[in-house]
């Protein structure tokens, strides 16, 4: 397998606001990402897992160029999509595609399915109105809707069927890369389940790379065959599926471990996550986690620590593991 995409060093910075203007001086800024790295091979899932606001929508929209990255590089076929402008990266929109939490915001309430996954493909070059018709009717199957769904509203289908037909807006130009936003977040479980096991087998017989972004330990388990662990900003540790489980070393990991209250899951006692994110502010020094981690040191304090490989493909950012 080789690397399908590259992201190195990304960074994107936020102007910081209070309620009452600004609450830091005017060159603050809030780093959402901060040098963080990652690949994602071919035809593989990677899982991005964290507490809401540790930035993992942030890397997913740089990625699918919806957001600018301030500084690193995303490389996809040799090109630093950072670098592009929206002129060069609209031939890649095809190849680089998102699915979001909630689908039906993204979508035309106005525009029966047909047209609205129709229009895609026309924008994208398909001239022909049959051959159009004929490819959207054989991507709303792929997903599980069918040809009646064609001239349907978005607003009549129900939650699950919606995010169906988000993927199948993703899907519909033959991405090779997806990047799934909490797809299923906002699902009953039972839909959860029969959503992740139809974007398991679409994967497989499209042979796609999907970036999987959630902050359930659970379904990130059950998708992905690598996962990195993000914590304000950046990633904490990085393993196989099955590595990460059987040996979770940085103190954040096994903190979300411990606060599914799931037994199957991590044959662990149930504890709440306590504590919060601090923001992260250029200034920052030391290690993220500082303020709710239970081994922490004076060290931990001042000296940042190294995202380091500890075996091979299980890395890690913390002084207390090495
Ligand atoms: Fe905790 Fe220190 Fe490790 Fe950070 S570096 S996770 S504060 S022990
Ligand atoms: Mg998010």
């Amino acid at each position: 397998m080789s690397h399908l995409i590259e992201i190195n060093g990304l960074k994107k910075t936020f102007p910081v606001y209070g309620k009452t203007g600004k609450i830091f001086s005017q060159k603050e800024y809030m780093c959402a990402v901060d040098n963080l790295s990652f690949y994602i091979e071919e035809g593989e899932t990677y899982g991005l897992v964290g507490e809401s606001g540790c930035g993992k929508s942030t890397t997913g929209r740089a990625i699918v160029g919806l957001t600018k990255a301030d500084g690193g590089s995303i490389l996809y076929k040799g090109k630093d999509l950072c670098k592009l402008n929206d002129k060069q990266f609209r031939p890649l929109r095809k190849e680089i595609q998102m699915v979001f939490q909630n689908a039906l915001s993204a979508l035309n309430p106005r525009r029966r399915i047909g047209d609205i996954l129709g229009e895609i493909l026309e924008i994208h070059g398909m001239k022909d109105a049959d051959e159009r018709r004929e490819q959207v009717i054989e991507t709303l199957k792929k997903v599980g809707l069918s040809e009646e769904h064609y001239f349907r509203f978005p607003h009549e289908l129900s939650g699950g069927q919606v995010q169906r037909l988000g993927i199948a807006s993703a899907l519909i130009i033959g991405p090779r890369l997806i990047v799934c936003d909490e797809p299923v977040s906002a699902l009953d479980v039972s839909i959860q389940a029969q959503i992740l096991n139809m974007l398991i087998e679409l994967q497989k017989e499209l042979r796609i790379s999907m970036l999987f972004i959630s902050h359930d330990i659970g379904v990130i388990r059950f998708i992905s065959d690598r996962i990195g662990v993000m914590y304000l900003g950046t990633l904490t540790e990085e393993a196989s599926t099955e590595t990460l489980f059987a040996n979770p070393l940085h103190p954040y990991t096994k903190m979300l471990f411990d606060a599914v209250p799931d037994p199957y899951i991590t044959n662990r006692e149930f504890h709440a996550l306590t504590g919060e994110q601090p923001v992260r502010t250029q200034a920052f020094q030391g290690c993220a986690f500082y303020n709710r981690c239970p081994y922490a040191s004076d060290r931990c304090k001042i000296e940042t620590p190294e995202f380091k490989e500890v075996e091979s493909g299980h890395k890690v950012a913390c002084h207390m593991v090495s």
